[in-house]
């Protein structure tokens, strides 16, 4: 029996997202249906990077990087810094989406660890 992991990895999603052509820009939908395809095309992506093979990653990476730092660069400026240093939307001197940006992306942490 097929694992879950292999279903999704042989899903016409997949495929979809593979080649570039991903159906949630082809339709209306609503937040909730956003979002999930958001979180699918996240989990796919991830997926096929970690398991495809490198032809098909070389081509997945050219695809979807520019689209992932676009992604987090508009995240960022949603949540742009005051002169003082707190976050416009947030408030606060804390952001948490920039501290989460931040712990997800950054290679060694601020305080020299
Ligand atoms: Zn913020």
């Amino acid at each position: 029996m097929p694992s879950e992991l292999h279903k999704l990895t042989q899903s016409k999603y997949c495929k979809l997202l593979f080649d570039g052509c991903l159906p949630c820009h082809s339709r209306r939908v609503n937040e909730s249906d956003r979002d999930a395809l958001l979180r699918r095309h996240l989990a796919m992506l991830l997926i096929g990077v970690q398991n495809g093979e490198d032809a098909d990653v070389l081509r997945l990476a050219r695809a979807e990087t520019h689209r992932l730092v676009g992604a987090v660069a508009a995240c960022l400026r949603g949540h742009a810094l005051s002169p003082s240093g707190s976050c416009t939307t947030c408030g606060s001197p804390e952001c948490l989406l920039r501290k989460e940006i931040s712990l997800a992306l950054l290679p060694v942490t601020l305080d020299g660890g």
